[in-house]
């Protein structure tokens, strides 16, 4: 693998551009640098060493700016942050895996058992991101729908945001079978092995598709999709 450092944020997202499907960024490492990790034989780009961090927690005017580096550690540690999304950042069960894996990075691999996807598209994030033609703000939930690769700067949520997150996992350790979120309007449904689906009704789960896998069966997920609104946590 080669490994670049770019100094800016704009040159990153342009040499990702170029590079095309061989390039990754490279920010906690976590699923990069593990074995068989997607940047096996890839170009690396490293948004570590650019001159803005990007790896701070502030608020400005209500709204709580997470910067896209923050590990998910400093999640659950920021009283800043709407409680649920604190919640859905420490079932990342592991405390080593948590204090290096970024949220940006968490809500880039779009994974079908996602921490931070469900918690993060029901608050109504947008994501403050960099493209190859300048600054743009992206609902989360579109983002996630995309195959964008942009490079994401910030995560900015309402800091008075309340919700729900809920979780069903063999084990805290386990890949989870389904993750489930909900404040105000929107409910987002993350279930190992379907797509990502994410709605105002809280019968999202019935137009959904379910999988077999070695989390649980499609009946199991399936049942927990369609009662976990209705009945509540
Ligand atoms: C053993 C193991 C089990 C795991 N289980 C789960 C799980 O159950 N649920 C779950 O959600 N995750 C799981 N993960 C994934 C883990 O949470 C991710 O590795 C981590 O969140 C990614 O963050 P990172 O900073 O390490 O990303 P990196 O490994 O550095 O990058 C990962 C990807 O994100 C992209 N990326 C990184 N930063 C940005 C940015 N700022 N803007 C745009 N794109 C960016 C990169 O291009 C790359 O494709 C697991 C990982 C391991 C190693």
């Amino acid at each position: 693998m080669t490994i670049h450092h770019p100094k800016t944020a704009l040159e990153a997202v342009t040499l990702r551009k170029k590079l095309a499907d061989t390039a990754v960024y490279l920010s906690g490492g976590t699923d990069d640098l593990r074995l068989g990790g997607s940047a096996e034989g890839k170009e690396l780009i490293d948004i570590n060493g650019l001159d803005e961090k990007f790896d701070t927690i502030t608020v400005r005017e209500g709204k709580v700016w997470i910067g896209a580096r923050c590990t998910l550690q400093q999640i659950v540690k920021s009283e800043l942050i709407p409680a649920f999304i604190r919640e859905s950042a420490a079932f990342c069960a592991s405390f080593a895996r948590r204090n290096s894996a970024t949220i940006g990075g968490n809500v880039a691999l779009r994974r079908s058992d996602s921490y931070m996807a469900a918690a993060l598209t029901a608050a109504e994030a947008v994501l403050d991101t960099i493209t190859p033609h300048g600054e743009e703000e992206k609902a989360i939930g579109e983002y996630l729908k995309s195959d964008c690769k942009c490079l994401i700067r910030y995560i900015v949520v309402d800091q008075s945001r309340t919700g729900f997150v809920k979780r069903f996992g063999n084990t805290s350790s386990s890949h989870a079978a389904l993750i489930a979120a909900h404040s105000g309007n929107v409910y987002a449904l993350s279930v190992s092995g379907s797509v990502f689906a994410y709605g105002s009704s809280p019968e999202l789960g019935k137009s959904m598709t379910f999988a077999d896998d070695i989390t649980g069966s499609a009946a199991y997920k399936k049942y927990l999709a369609e009662t976990v609104f209705t009945l509540g946590r």
